[in-house]
Protein backbone atom coordinates (compact mmCIF):
# COMPACT_ATOMS: atom_id res chain seq x y z
CA UNK A 1 0.00 0.00 0.00
CA UNK A 2 1.24 3.44 -0.69
CA UNK A 3 1.36 6.19 1.61
CA UNK A 4 -1.24 8.12 0.58
CA UNK A 5 -3.46 4.75 1.06
CA UNK A 6 -2.13 4.21 4.42
CA UNK A 7 -2.89 7.71 5.81
CA UNK A 8 -6.65 6.92 4.51
CA UNK A 9 -7.19 4.70 7.05
CA UNK A 10 -5.13 6.11 10.55
CA UNK A 11 -8.42 7.13 11.81
CA UNK A 12 -10.03 3.85 11.54
CA UNK A 13 -6.47 2.12 13.09
CA UNK A 14 -7.09 4.47 16.01
CA UNK A 15 -10.04 2.68 16.59
CA UNK A 16 -8.89 -0.34 15.99
CA UNK A 17 -11.41 -0.78 12.88
CA UNK A 18 -8.55 -2.48 10.67
CA UNK A 19 -8.71 -5.88 8.53
CA UNK A 20 -5.65 -7.87 9.75
CA UNK A 21 -4.32 -7.21 6.26
CA UNK A 22 -4.93 -3.88 6.87
CA UNK A 23 -2.78 -3.85 10.11
CA UNK A 24 -0.30 -5.83 8.53
CA UNK A 25 0.54 -2.98 5.39
CA UNK A 26 0.06 -0.63 8.56
CA UNK A 27 2.82 -1.86 10.09
CA UNK A 28 4.61 -2.63 6.72
CA UNK A 29 4.52 0.97 5.91
CA UNK A 30 5.16 2.10 9.83
CA UNK A 31 8.57 0.05 10.09
CA UNK A 32 9.87 1.65 6.81
CA UNK A 33 9.80 4.95 9.03
CA UNK A 34 7.04 6.84 7.09
CA UNK A 35 7.52 10.35 8.42
CA UNK A 36 3.95 11.41 8.67
CA UNK A 37 1.68 8.69 9.50
CA UNK A 38 3.23 8.08 13.04
CA UNK A 39 2.30 11.49 14.22
CA UNK A 40 -1.38 11.04 12.63
CA UNK A 41 -1.90 8.22 14.32
CA UNK A 42 -0.84 9.65 17.49
CA UNK A 43 -3.24 12.33 16.80
CA UNK A 44 -6.04 10.19 16.07
CA UNK A 45 -5.26 8.25 19.00
CA UNK A 46 -5.12 11.06 21.24
CA UNK A 47 -8.32 12.59 19.92
CA UNK A 48 -9.80 9.29 20.01
CA UNK A 49 -8.79 8.36 24.03
CA UNK A 50 -10.43 12.32 24.46
CA UNK A 51 -13.76 10.67 23.47
CA UNK A 52 -13.26 8.36 25.71
CA UNK A 53 -12.83 10.63 28.40
CA UNK A 54 -15.81 12.86 27.12
CA UNK A 55 -18.38 9.56 27.26
CA UNK A 56 -17.19 7.91 30.55
CA UNK A 57 -17.93 6.74 32.78
CA UNK A 58 -18.17 3.17 30.51
CA UNK A 59 -16.96 4.56 27.74
CA UNK A 60 -15.46 1.22 26.14
CA UNK A 61 -14.51 1.29 22.09
CA UNK A 62 -17.23 -0.23 20.64
CA UNK A 63 -19.19 2.83 22.56
CA UNK A 64 -16.91 5.17 20.91
CA UNK A 65 -17.37 3.53 17.03
CA UNK A 66 -21.57 3.60 17.81
CA UNK A 67 -21.21 6.88 18.65
CA UNK A 68 -19.00 7.98 15.48
CA UNK A 69 -21.05 5.96 13.63
CA UNK A 70 -24.03 8.00 14.47
CA UNK A 71 -22.11 11.14 13.57
CA UNK A 72 -21.09 9.67 10.55
CA UNK A 73 -24.11 8.70 9.62
CA UNK A 74 -25.04 12.47 9.64
CA UNK A 75 -21.32 13.72 8.06
CA UNK A 76 -21.05 11.24 4.94
CA UNK A 77 -23.34 12.82 2.37
CA UNK A 78 -21.70 15.77 2.24
CA UNK A 79 -18.42 14.34 2.56
CA UNK A 80 -19.07 12.19 -0.28
CA UNK A 81 -20.80 14.82 -2.35
CA UNK A 82 -17.51 16.98 -2.09
CA UNK A 83 -15.64 13.26 -3.32
CA UNK A 84 -15.15 13.12 -7.00
CA UNK A 85 -16.81 10.34 -8.79
CA UNK A 86 -13.76 8.60 -8.99
CA UNK A 87 -12.30 8.89 -5.88
CA UNK A 88 -15.69 7.24 -4.79
CA UNK A 89 -15.38 4.72 -7.16
CA UNK A 90 -11.54 3.90 -5.71
CA UNK A 91 -12.78 4.15 -1.98
CA UNK A 92 -15.96 2.09 -2.76
CA UNK A 93 -13.88 -0.57 -4.33
CA UNK A 94 -11.14 -0.23 -2.10
CA UNK A 95 -12.99 -1.58 1.27
CA UNK A 96 -16.62 -2.43 -0.25
CA UNK A 97 -15.63 -5.68 1.51
CA UNK A 98 -14.71 -4.58 4.53
CA UNK A 99 -15.89 -5.50 7.91
CA UNK A 100 -17.93 -2.67 8.96
CA UNK A 101 -20.13 -2.46 5.63
CA UNK A 102 -20.79 1.19 4.04
CA UNK A 103 -19.04 2.76 6.79
CA UNK A 104 -15.73 1.23 5.47
CA UNK A 105 -16.40 3.35 2.36
CA UNK A 106 -16.61 6.46 3.96
CA UNK A 107 -13.41 8.41 3.09
CA UNK A 108 -11.15 8.96 5.94
CA UNK A 109 -11.55 12.52 5.84
CA UNK A 110 -15.02 12.13 6.91
CA UNK A 111 -14.05 9.62 9.95
CA UNK A 112 -11.53 12.25 11.24
CA UNK A 113 -14.37 14.61 10.50
CA UNK A 114 -16.34 12.99 12.75
CA UNK A 115 -13.65 12.84 15.34
CA UNK A 116 -13.27 16.15 15.67
CA UNK A 117 -17.08 16.69 15.61
CA UNK A 118 -16.75 14.06 18.28
CA UNK A 119 -13.64 15.24 19.83
CA UNK A 120 -15.10 19.15 19.90
CA UNK A 121 -18.28 18.28 21.51
CA UNK A 122 -16.12 16.21 24.39
CA UNK A 123 -14.13 19.15 25.00
CA UNK A 124 -17.66 21.38 24.80
CA UNK A 125 -19.08 18.87 27.61
CA UNK A 126 -16.12 19.13 29.68
CA UNK A 127 -15.63 23.04 29.26
CA UNK A 128 -20.01 23.69 30.52
CA UNK A 129 -18.78 20.64 33.06
CA UNK A 130 -16.29 23.29 34.50
CA UNK A 131 -18.20 26.41 33.90
CA UNK A 132 -21.00 24.45 35.37
CA UNK A 133 -18.65 24.32 38.31
CA UNK A 134 -17.42 28.03 38.60
CA UNK A 135 -20.84 28.72 38.94
CA UNK A 136 -21.77 26.35 41.37
CA UNK A 137 -18.61 27.46 43.25
CA UNK A 138 -19.31 30.97 43.33
CA UNK A 139 -22.82 29.88 44.40
CA UNK A 140 -22.22 28.07 47.31
CA UNK A 141 -19.79 31.48 47.92
CA UNK A 142 -22.84 34.07 47.27
CA UNK A 143 -25.12 31.49 49.64
CA UNK A 144 -22.79 31.84 52.44
CA UNK A 145 -22.24 35.66 52.24
CA UNK A 146 -25.91 36.21 52.10
CA UNK A 147 -26.07 33.64 54.88
CA UNK A 148 -24.16 35.55 56.92
CA UNK A 149 -25.79 39.06 55.78
CA UNK A 150 -28.61 37.34 57.50
CA UNK A 151 -27.20 36.43 60.22
CA UNK A 152 -25.73 40.44 60.16
CA UNK A 153 -28.97 41.66 60.06
CA UNK A 154 -30.74 39.15 63.14
CA UNK A 155 -27.96 40.65 65.38
CA UNK A 156 -29.23 44.68 64.05
CA UNK A 157 -32.36 43.43 64.59
CA UNK A 158 -31.87 42.61 67.96
CA UNK A 159 -29.51 45.58 68.60
CA UNK A 160 -32.55 47.87 67.51
CA UNK A 161 -35.10 45.95 70.01
CA UNK A 162 -32.48 45.82 73.05
CA UNK A 163 -32.58 50.00 72.21
CA UNK A 164 -36.19 50.25 72.00
CA UNK A 165 -36.56 48.14 74.81
CA UNK A 166 -33.99 50.69 76.80
CA UNK A 167 -35.87 54.12 75.15
CA UNK A 168 -39.24 52.36 76.13
CA UNK A 169 -37.98 51.76 79.50
CA UNK A 170 -36.62 55.39 79.85
CA UNK A 171 -39.49 56.97 78.41
CA UNK A 172 -41.70 55.16 81.11
CA UNK A 173 -39.14 56.09 83.91
CA UNK A 174 -39.43 60.28 82.73
CA UNK A 175 -43.72 59.64 82.82
CA UNK A 176 -42.94 58.35 86.20
CA UNK A 177 -40.15 61.23 87.32
CA UNK A 178 -42.75 63.86 86.04
CA UNK A 179 -46.19 62.37 87.59
CA UNK A 180 -47.34 64.52 90.33
CA UNK A 181 -47.05 61.69 92.68
CA UNK A 182 -44.18 61.08 92.48
CA UNK A 183 -41.86 58.99 95.20
CA UNK A 184 -37.89 58.69 94.61
CA UNK A 185 -36.20 56.01 97.44
CA UNK A 186 -32.17 56.11 96.90
CA UNK A 187 -30.74 52.30 97.04
CA UNK A 188 -27.00 52.53 98.94
CA UNK A 189 -24.73 49.86 98.50
CA UNK A 190 -23.98 47.07 100.26
CA UNK A 191 -20.60 44.73 100.37
CA UNK A 192 -21.54 42.42 97.34
CA UNK A 193 -21.10 45.32 95.25
CA UNK A 194 -19.59 48.92 97.25
CA UNK A 195 -19.66 51.09 94.09
CA UNK A 196 -23.20 50.59 93.41
CA UNK A 197 -25.98 52.83 93.79
CA UNK A 198 -29.86 53.11 92.64
CA UNK A 199 -32.85 55.49 92.37
CA UNK A 200 -36.00 53.69 92.33
CA UNK A 201 -39.43 55.52 91.19
CA UNK A 202 -42.81 55.26 92.60
CA UNK A 203 -46.12 56.55 91.09
CA UNK A 204 -49.08 55.28 92.57
CA UNK A 205 -51.36 57.59 90.33
CA UNK A 206 -49.81 56.25 87.58
CA UNK A 207 -49.34 52.52 89.10
CA UNK A 208 -45.62 52.42 88.32
CA UNK A 209 -42.85 52.04 89.00
CA UNK A 210 -38.92 52.03 88.01
CA UNK A 211 -35.28 51.36 89.10
CA UNK A 212 -32.25 52.64 87.42
CA UNK A 213 -29.16 50.97 89.28
CA UNK A 214 -25.61 52.09 88.62
CA UNK A 215 -22.15 49.83 88.77
CA UNK A 216 -23.80 46.75 89.85
CA UNK A 217 -21.44 44.05 88.85
CA UNK A 218 -22.97 42.25 85.75
CA UNK A 219 -25.29 39.66 85.87
CA UNK A 220 -24.11 36.14 86.68
CA UNK A 221 -25.37 33.34 84.45
CA UNK A 222 -28.66 31.28 85.95
CA UNK A 223 -29.34 34.22 87.79
CA UNK A 224 -31.13 37.66 88.00
CA UNK A 225 -31.17 40.81 90.15
CA UNK A 226 -34.77 40.84 92.00
CA UNK A 227 -36.62 44.08 93.05
CA UNK A 228 -38.34 44.33 96.43
CA UNK A 229 -41.06 46.51 98.16
CA UNK A 230 -40.36 45.39 102.40
CA UNK A 231 -43.86 46.66 103.51
CA UNK A 232 -44.70 46.22 107.55
CA UNK A 233 -48.05 44.51 106.51
CA UNK A 234 -46.35 41.72 104.10
CA UNK A 235 -42.79 42.01 104.74
CA UNK A 236 -41.15 40.90 101.45
CA UNK A 237 -42.83 41.59 98.21
CA UNK A 238 -41.24 41.15 95.04
CA UNK A 239 -41.24 43.96 92.62
CA UNK A 240 -39.68 43.25 89.45
CA UNK A 241 -36.74 41.71 87.79
CA UNK A 242 -33.75 42.89 86.04
CA UNK A 243 -30.40 41.49 84.64
CA UNK A 244 -26.96 44.06 83.91
CA UNK A 245 -25.12 43.78 81.19
CA UNK A 246 -21.52 44.82 80.83
CA UNK A 247 -22.09 48.78 80.66
CA UNK A 248 -23.34 48.45 84.46
CA UNK A 249 -26.20 50.36 83.73
CA UNK A 250 -29.68 49.55 83.94
CA UNK A 251 -33.31 51.08 83.87
CA UNK A 252 -36.30 48.89 84.47
CA UNK A 253 -39.63 48.62 85.33
CA UNK A 254 -41.17 46.92 88.47
CA UNK A 255 -44.87 46.56 90.27
CA UNK A 256 -45.66 49.74 92.34
CA UNK A 257 -45.82 48.97 96.02
CA UNK A 258 -48.85 46.89 97.31
CA UNK A 259 -51.88 49.87 97.90
CA UNK A 260 -52.15 51.18 101.20
CA UNK A 261 -49.00 49.57 102.82
CA UNK A 262 -47.23 51.30 104.77
CA UNK A 263 -43.68 50.94 102.69
CA UNK A 264 -40.82 50.47 104.44
CA UNK A 265 -37.36 49.26 102.66
CA UNK A 266 -37.27 48.97 99.34
CA UNK A 267 -33.95 46.23 97.76
CA UNK A 268 -31.82 44.74 95.28
CA UNK A 269 -31.04 40.78 96.14
CA UNK A 270 -28.77 38.40 93.84
CA UNK A 271 -31.83 35.17 93.07
CA UNK A 272 -32.25 32.19 90.63
CA UNK A 273 -33.06 33.27 86.90
CA UNK A 274 -36.73 33.55 86.91
CA UNK A 275 -37.00 35.05 90.57
CA UNK A 276 -38.59 33.88 93.59
CA UNK A 277 -41.47 35.38 95.85
CA UNK A 278 -38.96 35.82 98.83
CA UNK A 279 -35.47 36.64 98.83
CA UNK A 280 -32.80 33.69 99.53
CA UNK A 281 -29.70 35.44 97.96
CA UNK A 282 -27.53 38.36 99.18
CA UNK A 283 -28.44 41.68 99.33
CA UNK A 284 -26.56 44.45 97.05
CA UNK A 285 -28.75 47.34 97.51
CA UNK A 286 -30.74 48.85 100.33
CA UNK A 287 -32.73 52.18 100.93
CA UNK A 288 -36.24 53.29 103.09
CA UNK A 289 -37.95 56.52 101.79
CA UNK A 290 -37.94 59.60 103.00
CA UNK A 291 -41.04 60.26 105.15
CA UNK A 292 -42.38 62.86 106.98
ZN1 LIG B 1 3.07 7.26 5.70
Amino acid sequence: MTHAEIKDFLAFAALDRLTPDEIHALEAHLREGCAECPADLAEYREAVGSIAFALEPAATEDRIWNSLQSRLAATVPQAVRGTSGSQMREAGGRRASGRIGMWRAATAAAAAAAIVLAVYAGVLTSQVHRIAGAYQQEFVVIAGQVTGMRGQLDSARAQVATLEGVLNDRHRLDRVLLSPDLRLIRLDPLPPAPQASALVAISEARHAAMIQALKLPPTPAGKTYELWWITRQSGPVKAGLFTVAKENTVIAPASPPPAGEHLQLSAVTLEPAGGVSKPTGSMYLKGAPAYE
